[in-house]
């Protein structure tokens, strides 16, 4: 299964705000073999959020947007999902009565704006906030608060199902252009896919569907390597 992530917020995109949602997402969905294709970040702005999760409900299986729910003049991620897949924004009974029941907000007025989601959406319960989700088609709507945003993943993570896969790392003291050569070798003599990422050391993360795979390609590498023990 193949996702895009949309985060939605002026913020993120000013730097305020470090996009930590979409890396917690991306890894939580890698760790399911799922595979992430597209990070975005978009403004509070309907039209964009309309634009690009119409573009990447066509080209993905499933799309994530997080951020923009709740009352404010500024949170217009809801209306920009409905506008992306031609419904009208609904007023959800379900949605409804979480907000009145547990009192989430003191104005009638906000409670019956935050639960608007589109049309024949399924509900999302928001347990740790107010601003319920919901879930349109292949689209997850989340919120942008993390700890609102974690527990309401939580509750449709098993959705999003991919090929089980293993990863392995391995950690060398060498400068990475030194290790092209054996980089190339390893991904074709295994067939694993190789990432490698230079920082004070290079680390090089090997993945492949089968762990006996990833574990002797990890153990080539470090028989031709300087390796650092951790
Ligand atoms: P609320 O109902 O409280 O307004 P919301 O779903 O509308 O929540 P936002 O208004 O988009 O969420 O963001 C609320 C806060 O959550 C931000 O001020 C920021 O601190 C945090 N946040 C939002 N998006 C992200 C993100 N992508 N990564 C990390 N933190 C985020
Ligand atoms: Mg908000």
């Amino acid at each position: 299964m193949n996702v895009a992530l949309v985060t939605v917020g002026d913020e993120i995109l000013a730097g305020d705000t470090v996009n930590t949602n979409a890396s917690w997402i991306g890894q939580r969905l890698a760790d399911r073999g799922v595979s992430v294709e597209r990070v975005t970040v978009v403004p509070d702005r309907t039209a964009d959020i309309a634009r690009v999760v119409n573009e990447y409900a066509a080209d993905y299986d499933a799309v994530v947007v997080t951020g923009g729910l709740g009352p404010t003049h500024d949170d217009v991620t809801m209306a920009g999902v409905a506008a992306a897949v031609g419904r009208s924004l609904e007023r959800n009974e379900t949605a409804l009565e979480w907000l009145s029941g547990d009192g989430g907000y003191s104005s009638e007025e906000h409670a019956v704006g935050t639960a608007e989601i589109p049309e024949n959406a399924r509900p999302l319960r928001n347990t740790v906030g107010v601003a319920p989700g919901c879930v349109v088609g292949s689209i997850y709507v989340l919120p942008g608060v993390p700890s609102e945003m974690k527990a309401m993943f939580e509750t449709v993570e098993s959705e999003f199902t991919g090929e089980s896969r293993h990863v392995g790392t391995v950690i060398v003291d060498e400068p990475e252009s030194a290790l092209v050569t054996r980089l190339a070798e390893l991904q074709e003599e295994f067939g694993v896919k190789v990432g490698s990422y230079p920082g004070k050391y290079v680390r090089v993360k090997v993945e492949h569907a089968d762990a006996d795979v990833v574990e002797e390609a990890l153990e080539w590498l470090r028989e031709r390597a300087e390796t650092v023990q951790r």
